[in-house]
């Protein structure tokens, strides 16, 4: 059976004591309960010379309580000029100290507290006290690292993440970023570029909700997407001038509805599925035929096609056979050998397949119901039925 006085024999400060005890007396400080215990301590043995030892001499903090000071003024070095209003401490201890701790918790009843636990809340106590800044633990602004024994921190910004919704007038530019070539515009950079200049930060991604091909142009009420910037030294700031910087640069993209989201919104704006409307301009070998064409639309209206992955995405996707509706085809125009149609289809849905056939791996097409191959010549998203 272990007695309090058992304590003293351990190099141990007030507060790590205390913390044996943590979570047998409430509404103390662990410091309070281990000046309680240093107190009772001199009592049961009859000594009032008694004391813990020192903080700096303690084989378990190590003095860290007493150095706040020291690890707020590297944090603020590392968050200079940094917009944040909420933050959340991490910390990286030795694991001897833990180990003491540990063995010393556990003679004595394992009630206590981590010096970890209580560190990462004090200190962030200490933060808030200091720079008014809030403690949260779910999805903060900064995480802040301290490693306790060699003093030093880190500290991670979040990703800013903006919303809106883009309009791509352009049939020569790609959604995003070639991997191997940096030159060259795209909506990512278009936008990213003009966000990192007014958010700062250190580089930028985005995350749209499904894509059009590079030389199709995106029209009517816009495809949604969120730019994310990284390590933002902004976090607020009036988004016109994101839109105004984009829409006013005439590279043919245009950006609206925007607004600051979180990291989720990426997430449910990838996963959407929303039926689309195109305008197609076909073209045939030969003069089109228009009662023909008429009559191949109107077949395939409200058909379900079968289309295996198309042969020019046959690389980067998996070979499979999808079923798409095909919800409307409409015929607009005809003049010599082209046409224009109106195509609603379920997301998914190759089109520039549907029209062609694609060799037979979509099936029906409207090559196959026309009879005479036909190609898709220039291809516009007009409406993405997000049902708004
Ligand atoms: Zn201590």
């Amino acid at each position: 059976m272990v007695s309090l006085s058992d304590l003293a024999s351990y190099p141990i400060c007030r507060r790590c004591a205390g913390r044996i005890f943590a979570m047998v007396g409430t509404g103390l400080t662990n410091l309070e309960r281990g000046s309680m215990l240093e107190f009772s301590i001199k009592c049961e043995k009859n000594d009032p010379e008694f004391n813990f030892a020192d903080p700096q001499n303690c084989e378990i903090c190590h003095g860290i309580f007493d150095k706040f000071s020291v690890f707020l003024s590297l944090v603020e070095d590392k968050l200079k000029e940094i917009e944040y209003s909420t933050f959340v401490v991490g910390s990286v201890f030795p694991k001897e100290w833990i180990e003491l701790e540990n063995k010393i918790q556990e003679a004595f009843g394992a009630h206590g507290e981590s010096i970890k636990k209580e560190f990462n809340r004090e200190f962030g106590k200490y933060i808030t006290a200091k720079t008014g800044k809030e403690y949260r633990k779910e999805d903060p602004d900064i995480t802040i690292a301290v490693n306790v024994e060699y003093e030093f921190v880190n500290v991670s910004i979040k990703s800013l993440f903006i919303y809106g919704k883009y309009r791509k007038y352009r049939r020569d530019m790609p959604q995003t970023r070639w991997i191997h070539k940096k030159d060259g515009d795209s909506i990512e950079s278009i936008i990213g570029e003009a966000a990192l200049r007014i958010a700062g930060g250190k580089n930028y991604y985005l995350h749209g909700s499904g894509r059009e091909d590079v030389d199709v142009r995106m029209l009517g009420n816009g495809r949604e997407f969120v730019i994310e910037v990284e390590a933002p030294i902004m976090r607020t700031f009036d988004l016109s001038i994101l839109s105004e910087t984009v829409n006013r640069s005439m590279k043919g993209v245009e950006i609206f509805d925007l607004s600051f989201v979180d990291r989720k919104t990426v997430k449910e704006i990838k996963e959407e599925k929303h039926s689309k409307v195109y305008d197609c301009i076909i073209e045939g070998d030969t003069d089109i035929d228009k009662l023909k064409l008429e009559e191949a639309c109107t077949e395939m209206n409200g058909k379900n096609i079968y289309q295996r992955t198309p042969l020019r995405v046959a690389q980067r996707r998996s070979d499979l056979i999808r079923t798409r509706k095909i919800e409307r085809m409409e015929l607009v125009a005809v003049e010599g050998k082209e046409a224009e149609i109106v195509v609603q289809a379920e997301a998914g849905t190759y089109i520039k397949e549907l029209i062609s056939g694609d060799s037979g791996r979509t099936n029906p097409s409207l090559s196959s119901k026309y009879g005479s191959q036909l190609n898709v010549k220039e291809l516009d998203v007009i409406k993405i039925c997000r049902g708004e």
